[in-house]
């Protein structure tokens, strides 16, 4: 099982996309990507919750 997130379904225009084997690896990935990219250092419970609903899970 992966779990996939094109950063552009969250922050529109961006190219990055991101695959993992876990949820939790995933919001690392994601979290120090928006860190450098984005300016977001703190991942508030709406961004989680944004971020959540664009992930896919591929079997
Ligand atoms: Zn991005």
């Amino acid at each position: 099982m992966k779990f996939q997130l094109a950063c552009g379904d969250v922050m529109p225009g961006c190219p990055t996309s991101f695959s993992a084997a876990s949820q939790e690896q995933l919001f690392t990935e994601v979290a120090s990507h928006a860190a450098a990219e984005h300016g977001i250092t703190d991942v508030t419970p709406e961004i989680a919750e944004a971020v959540t609903a664009k992930i896919r899970v591929v079997e």
